[in-house]
């Protein structure tokens, strides 16, 4: 990790705090009480929540509703695309947090009611809540591309939730030919992961240029400029002739506003917003995105389709006793990431131990770290540590930096161990083992 704006010593102090979040001023365990906890999702935001919710105060008694048997992080599933990693190396079991006394349930949350504080799933269960915990991360705009729907992703994969999209993908790569055009359309802004859909064309570059070299990428792209742009470009040039006539990865936004407007899933056809029609043979297409279906159900969102909360204890500022973190919250200031969510899952577990034992909300501290992976020994990352505004109206960025420009090899070379040592950390926080 690097620093540039802020020296290393005031970053560890900030980050220091930041895992500290929730634990200076923690309730002790009051016994007797009833504390439930009912939490919707097992993704990154959702897990690290129950779990750190048990750590903070064992006495809650707390269910986590989600209806996949395993997870499998969008971190690293670029490594999948790109064949770099297995499927199996980015499945994760709730058999930790089952250990660490989580009541897990594998059911589909379909309602909420905030009056009567019971959450009710498909399978026909009821919870009864004293605060409820809301994570259900995104789902697509599917409607702002013309031929594009939920059916058409299995020709033509988001693959921006991983697991069956990932390798859909992954097979279609493999099964190209050498020479063949892999169209990518990122998503406009907000969405999961901003540097994603770059290191996901690197990733697929890195691939081709070993398999099949006379192969192209095309990423059209909706914005005039996306994260870490500038090292993103430079690996490019480095590694896929970028800029020249021979290049791998070829990157159409700016002004030129290539944003998908239509796609022809049968002959895998893009039309772009100034009409220009572009044929893939592999199309990747990430359409815009909103808070997960339940949160919409439940009248968490406002006009931008995303969960406004208060940024102190991520509870909800349409719903008392109901907290939403993770992808679908508005955390003003920090991206949509799973670090992010797990950060955001500490601080809301601290707060919710302390509201239900009759205290304070600690304050809060948050970080993210975003690495992106754009060859074999080539990575950088970005990281920050924030803290709240004092009239709480945003998450503040106190600390943090990017990976220079100038930095030698060795350098992004370590960025790539980094990333993978970060990935092996994360996932235990969340799922425990
Ligand atoms: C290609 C890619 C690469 C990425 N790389 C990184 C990276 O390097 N670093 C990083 O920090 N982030 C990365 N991200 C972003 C990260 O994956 C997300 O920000 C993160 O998953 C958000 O976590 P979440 O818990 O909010 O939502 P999710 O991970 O989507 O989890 C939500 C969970 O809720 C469940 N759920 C949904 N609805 C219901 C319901 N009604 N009832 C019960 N359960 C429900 C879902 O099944 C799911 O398990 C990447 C994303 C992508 C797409």
């Amino acid at each position: 990790m690097t620093m540039t704006k802020v020296n290393r010593r005031t970053f560890i102090q900030a980050t220091g705090v930041a895992a500290a979040a929730g634990v200076a001023g923690m309730p002790t365990v009051v016994l007797g009480a009833s504390k439930k906890v009912v939490v919707v999702g097992g993704g990154p935001g959702g897990a690290t929540c129950a779990r750190y919710l048990k750590i903070f105060d064992p006495g809650i008694e707390v269910t986590l509703i989600e209806p996949n048997k395993h997870y499998h992080t969008c971190f690293m599933s670029n490594e999948v695309i790109g064949g770099k990693r297995s499927i199996e190396a980015i499945r994760h079991g709730y058999d930790g947090l089952k250990k660490a006394g989580i009541n897990v349930v594998h059911d589909m949350v379909t309602a909420i009611d905030p009056a009567k504080k019971v959450v009710k799933t498909a399978g026909g269960q009821e919870f009864a809540y004293d605060r409820c915990v809301v994570a259900p991360g995104i789902d697509f705009k599917y409607e702002t591309i013309e031929g594009y729907d939920e059916k058409a992703t299995k020709e033509v994969p988001h693959a921006w939730k991983a697991g069956e999209q990932t390798m859909i993908l992954r097979k279609q790569l493999e099964a190209m030919k050498d020479g063949g055009t892999v169209v990518i359309c990122p998503p406009p802004n907000p969405f999961r992961c901003p540097p994603g859909p770059y290191e996901r064309a690197s990733l697929i570059a890195n691939y081709l240029k070993k398999h099949k070299p006379k192969s192209k990428i095309i990423i059209l792209d909706p914005k005039a400029k996306f994260s870490k742009q500038g090292l993103f470009k430079a690996a490019w040039k480095k590694f896929y002739g970028f800029g020249t006539d021979n290049a791998m990865i070829e990157w159409r936004g700016g002004d030129q506003d290539a944003g998908a407007v239509a796609v022809d899933v049968a002959s895998k056809t893009v039309t772009t917003k100034f009409g220009d029609k572009v044929k893939a043979d592999v199309l990747n297409v990430i359409p815009a995105q909103k808070a997960g279906k339940i949160a919409h159900a439940a009248g968490l969102t406002n006009d931008s389709g995303w969960c406004p909360v208060n940024l102190h204890t991520f509870e909800s500022t349409i719903h008392k006793n109901i907290h939403v973190i993770g992808d679908a919250s508005i955390a003003k200031g920090m991206p949509k990431s799973g670090y992010a969510a797990n950060s955001e899952a500490k601080v809301c577990a601290a707060s919710v131990a302390a509201l239900l034992n009759g205290k304070e909300p600690p304050a809060p501290a948050y970080v993210n770290t975003c690495y992106s992976i754009a060859a074999d020994d080539w990575g950088f990352s970005v990281a920050a540590v924030y803290k709240l505004a004092k009239d709480g109206s945003k998450i503040m960025k106190v600390g943090g930096g990017l990976t220079p420009a100038d930095a030698p090899a060795e350098y992004y070379k370590r960025e790539v161990f980094y990333a993978h040592s970060w990935y092996n950390n994360i996932t235990r926080d969340i799922f425990g083992g």
